[in-house]
């Protein structure tokens, strides 16, 4: 039996996450966080010392990905996520995690009966076959504060960066351009996929929408 797929794309701090999670948890599906890959990526690299355009030192550390490091608190820091979205443009960074990613969603840890990815191409590129394809898009100021509520709700470590909104506004524009913008995988909603603007929805009336959605590509 293959297993069933559902994919969760979208700019960041849409609400994907959220969603993905608990459709998984819902489901009993696995759950992988494909941002959390490029995340690791790009920590590695500043880790490293060196710049995170630099072609060979990221695509070494995509190559050599360890998997501690995904739980890292620092993965979450907005120098990070700007690490990310510049890592994530070289195609030889995405060609390294790409077969990780396709072997997750065919043979999904634990049960093994299905698996929710959530990224910016996991319906587009990583799984076009899925068989329900979700794409959680929100205004890039509805995004920037929700961003910017859950990076002051955290505990900094001492020297840690501090949020000003202006600033993760900002940062959210340019992450969103060199996403959108980027030729390889640019974020965008694949043909096939259930769109939903989260702007002014509650997490549960998302969920709702969504399960709705999936249950009737269960039952197709
Ligand atoms: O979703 P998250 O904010 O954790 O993703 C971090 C960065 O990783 C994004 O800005 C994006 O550039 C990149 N990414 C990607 N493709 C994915 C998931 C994330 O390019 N499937």
């Amino acid at each position: 039996m293959s297993s069933f797929v559902i994919t969760v794309d979208g700019p960041s701090a849409a609400g994907k996450g959220t969603l993905a999670r608990r459709l998984a948890a819902h489901f009993g599906f696995a759950f992988l966080d494909t941002g959390a890959l490029y995340r690791g990526v790009g920590l590695t690299v500043l880790r490293q010392g060196h710049d995170p355009a630099d072609e060979k030192a990221a695509i070494a550390a995509a190559e050599g990905l360890r998997a501690e490091i995904l739980s890292d608190p620092a993965l979450r820091d907005e120098a990070t996520s700007r690490a990310a979205s510049i890592v994530a443009a070289i195609p030889g960074v995405r060609a390294a995690l790409l077969n990780w990613q396709r072997e997750f969603a065919a043979r999904p840890p634990n049960s093994g009966r299905g698996a929710v990815l959530d990224g910016r191409d996991t319906g587009t590129v990583v799984c076009p076959g899925a068989q329900a394809k979700l794409f959680i898009s929100a205004s890039v100021e509805a995004r920037a504060l929700r961003r910017f509520k859950e990076l002051e709700a955290r505990q900094l470590p001492a020297g840690g960066e501090k949020a000003i909104y202006a600033r993760v506004l900002q940062d959210m524009q340019e992450r969103d351009a060199r996403d959108q913008g980027r030729s390889i995988s640019p974020t965008k909603a694949p043909a096939d996929a259930k769109v939903i603007d989260t702007s002014d929805l509650t997490a549960d009336q998302v969920f709702d929408q969504a399960l709705a959605y999936v249950m009737s590509k269960m039952t197709a």
